[in-house]
């Protein structure tokens, strides 16, 4: 389908709720596509998490993160859903040359017109935190990375992995056999890293393939076309010493921002968009779900928010073509599965 043809749906948010509202447009056979600000889906799941276990989804008795995504991006992308990754979402008019009217979606990379709009953005656009290092954006691309998309790209290199949290010890442990040398610095000596993961990271400090300096920060940055050493600070004693490095990642978690959301004239309760019992914005046509509504009683758990994404893209259908039912019928009584009513 033509990227500039209208769709039903469109979902701000890749998040577990984007991509479930993705699963049921599909369900109800509405055209859909799914713009999110990250480069992979998953949300929170997948930017915070990917290596932790839940215990409250439903069907689950514990799920890693990432295992969780995996299958729902399965489910959520089977009818064709397209997906605009890396694009933040930046402006939305409202179009009514057509008589009918629609939504022109603009982001960081194109216009898109739809339907309606279902806004499943959690906490909002995640951009990664940058090294605390006045200058050192002149080495992104030049061996300071924020993120590792490809692990091979580090091959045979010394690497320096910067933060305390799961990102940095997991690829502490991942990019084992990879990489040449591994360092890991942190600027203090508790670790927000799942326990076992520190105990790995640990075992092997033990054997020589990793180093690990507490308390300790990236003061400057040398190289020429290329990084090629860091000169590393102690935060107490404010010695300082060199290290030969290819490659510093910082991964010092991420924040995030609403945006240009918080300018369409949505009824708002702190960061949080306001939503009635269908899931409807006070915009006729927006709707949300997910860790970014609110309303009295709300939960921002990942079940809430699958629950919520089903009750707004049904009633998106139905506001659609008000022909076609607010109620799916069950899942398993359906033509689109090969099932049949019984
Ligand atoms: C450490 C941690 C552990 C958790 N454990 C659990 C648990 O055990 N059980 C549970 O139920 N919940 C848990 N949660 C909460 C759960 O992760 C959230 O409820 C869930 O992720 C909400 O999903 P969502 O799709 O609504 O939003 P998100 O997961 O936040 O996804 C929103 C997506 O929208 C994108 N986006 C936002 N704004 C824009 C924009 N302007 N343009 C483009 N894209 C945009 C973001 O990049 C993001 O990918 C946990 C959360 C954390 C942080």
């Amino acid at each position: 389908m033509d990227e500039q043809e209208i769709r039903d749906i469109t979902v701000i948010g890749g998040g577990p709720t984007g991509l479930f509202a993705a699963f049921y447009a599909g369900m109800r056979g509405a055209s859909c596509r799914i713009i999110d600000a990250l480069p992979a889906l998953g949300g929170q799941l997948m930017a915070l998490y990917p290596e932790k276990y839940i215990f409250d989804v439903a069907g689950f008795t514990k799920v890693l993160a990432k295992d969780l995504v995996r299958d729902m991006v399965a489910q959520g992308l089977q009818f064709g859903a397209s997906t605009h990754l890396g694009e933040t979402v930046t402006g939305l008019t409202r179009v009514d040359d057509d008589g009918i009217g629609h939504f022109m979606l603009e982001t960081s990379a194109g216009v898109y017109p739809s339907r309606t709009i279902v806004i499943a953005a959690g906490i909002g656009a995640f951009e990664s935190r940058k090294l605390p290092l006045a200058g050192s954006e002149v080495w992104e691309g030049r061996g300071l990375y924020d993120k590792v998309l490809d692990p091979r790209a580090f091959e045979g290199q010394r690497v320096l992995l910067v933060g305390g949290g799961d990102s940095a010890f997991d690829w502490a442990v991942n990019l084992q056999g990879i990489a040449r040398e591994i360092t890991l610095v942190h600027r203090r000596d508790q670790f927000r890293a799942h326990a076992a993961t520190v105990a790995q990271v640990d075992a092997l400090r033990a054997c020589g393939k990793c180093d690990l300096h507490t308390f300790t920060e990236v003061k400057a940055i040398h190289g020429g076309d290329r990084i090629e050493r860091v000169t590393l600070v102690h935060a107490k004693t404010k010695e300082e010493h060199e290290l030969g490095v290819d490659a510093v990642i910082p991964l010092l978690g991420f924040h995030s921002d609403l945006g240009a959301i918080k300018e369409w004239g949505l009824d708002t309760e702190k960061a949080d968009v306001k939503v009635d019992q269908v899931m409807s914005t006070n915009v006729p046509g927006i709707y949300a779900a997910g860790d970014i509504t609110s309303y009295p009683g709300k939960l921002k758990l990942i079940a809430t928010g699958v629950a919520e994404a089903c009750i707004a893209v049904n009633n998106a259908v139905h506001l659609i073509n008000p022909k076609a039912k607010v109620n799916p019928g069950h899942s398993s009584n359906l033509a689109i599965f090969g099932q049949t009513d019984d």
